[in-house]
C-alpha cells in the first residue's frame, strides 16, 4: 500500500498537452522505476490472479503493462496493434475517438483462451470496449480489464463497468 502510494505520486500531469484543454497523465515515471512498477505490476492483475491465461495490451502504451503482467503472472501476451500494422489480421474493430475513428486488430486464434486486458489510462472507455470486443471476436474469454488510472470525469466506468483501476483520479 506504501509502495502503491509513491507509485501514484510519480504519475505527472501535464496541462495542454497533447491539445488545448487536455490534461494528461503519463505513468513513464512509474515504469522507470523498479518498486513503483512492481507495485502496479501486481496491482493490475491481483483481483484476476490464475483466472487468465493471456495478457493484452493496446499499441503502444499498453503493450508495455501487458509485458510486465505476463512475465509476472508467468502468462503469455497479446499484442493489439492500431490498423495496418497486422499482416493478416483475423479480427478489426473500428472505434469512436475524440476526433474521427480509429481501427485495432490482431491475429490468432483464441478458442478457450481466458484474457486479461491492461492499459495505462481509462478515459472515455472506447479504447477498451473496443478491446473487449475484438478479444470475443478471435474467440477469446474477457477475463478481467485492469488500468493503472480510471479518470472518472470521463464517464469510462458506463463503457467498461467491470474495470478494475489501481488509481482513480
Ligand atoms: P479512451 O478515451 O478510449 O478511454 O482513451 C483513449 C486512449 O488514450 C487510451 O489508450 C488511453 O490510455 C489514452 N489516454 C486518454 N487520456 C490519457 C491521458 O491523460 N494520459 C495517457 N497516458 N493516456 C490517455
Amino acid at each position: 500500500p506504501d509502495e502503491l502510494a509513491r507509485a501514484e505520486s510519480l504519475i505527472s500531469i501535464t496541462p495542454d498537452f497533447p491539445q488545448p484543454g487536455i490534461l494528461f497523465r503519463d505513468i513513464a515515471p512509474v515504469l522507470s522505476d523498479a518498486d513503483a512498477l512492481h507495485a502496479v505490476t501486481q496491482a493490475l492483475a491481483a483481483p484476476f490472479e490464475h483466472g487468465f491465461d493471456l495478457v493484452a495490451g493496446v499499441e503502444a502504451r499498453g503493450f508495455l503493462l501487458a509485458g510486465a503482467v505476463a512475465t509476472a503472472t508467468g502468462t503469455g501476451l497479446l499484442p493489439i496493434r492500431k490498423a495496418g500494422k497486422v499482416p493478416r489480421p483475423d479480427a478489426s474493430v473500428d472505434y469512436a475517438l475524440e476526433y474521427g475513428i480509429a481501427t485495432i486488430e490482431a491475429s490468432g486464434d483464441l478458442t478457450g483462451r481466458r484474457v486479461l486486458l491492461v492499459d495505462d489510462v481509462l478515459a472515455t472507455g472506447g479504447t477498451l470496449r473496443a478491446a473487449i470486443s475484438l478479444v470475443e471476436q478471435l474467440g477469446g474469454t474477457v477475463a478481467g480489464v485492469a488500468v493503472v488510472l480510471e479518470l472518472a470525469e470521463l464517464g469510462g466506468r458506463d463503457a467498461v463497468p467491470e474495470a478494475h483501476a489501481v488509481f482513480a483520479a
